[in-house]
């Protein structure tokens, strides 16, 4: 089964995704954690290009034809071969953020995205979680530990309260798969939410 974590900076998508690959481990369920951009060697160096450098040291288009080799080389190497194997596979991000990031942040670009999925990517997750966050809740939380030097950092409130609204939407068009849970809670409340939606899939 294949589980993704969406949700904007900050809104504490990588801590549900440990608290619940653990949960699972408890289980004796085997499970493979990972992430992108990266979750395998070839996506992780693709990730330094992606995250560091200029603002503008992309443009929109190449920027998305490198989150689409990431995720290419991150579902040959680490995902179809641990799904495969019939593992638990957790990831925090994949195609739905590109779907909302590269479609918000530089201009409406969600049919070249969904034209490269379609072409390079095909698989979809059996369960996405999205943490519904708080914009000015995440984006203080974000600023307080980022090193500075990731090319995303400098999205401001306006940018984070579009990007919740894209995640929603997403939520809405694939009813299926999506569940809202909503992320300005305990982080113990969240989590239970969290095992309950996968316990229904597993
Ligand atoms: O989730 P994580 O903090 O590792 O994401 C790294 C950065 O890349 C974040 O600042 C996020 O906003 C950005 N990002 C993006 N487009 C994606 C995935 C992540 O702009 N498709």
């Amino acid at each position: 089964r294949f589980v993704t974590f969406e949700g904007i900076d900050g809104s504490g998508k990588s801590t549900q995704a440990r608290l619940l690959a653990e949960a699972l481990r408890d289980q004796g369920r085997d499970v493979v954690q990972t992430r992108e951009p990266g979750g395998s060697p070839g996506a992780e160096e693709i990730r330094e290009l992606l995250l560091r450098g200029d603002p503008d040291r992309w443009s929109a288009e190449t920027e998305i034809l490198l989150f689409t080799a990431a995720r290419r080389d991150h579902l040959e190497r680490t995902i179809e071969p641990a799904l495969a194997a019939g593992r638990v596979v957790i990831c925090d991000r994949f195609a739905d953020s590109t779907r909302v990031y590269q479609g918000v942040t530089r201009g409406d670009l969600r049919d070249l995205v969904d034209r490269l999925h379609a072409l390079m990517i095909r698989r979809e997750p059996d369960l996405t979680i999205l943490i519904d966050m708080d914009p000015r809740t995440g984006l203080n939380r974000a600023l307080g530990r980022h090193d500075g030097e990731d090319r995303f950092e400098g999205f401001g409130l306006e940018m984070q309260e579009r990007l919740r609204e894209g995640f929603l939407a997403l939520a809405a068009e694939f009813p299926d798969r999506f569940r809202v849970i909503d992320g300005n809670r305990p982080v113990d409340s969240i989590a239970r939410d969290v095992r309950n939606a996968v316990t229904e899939i597993l």
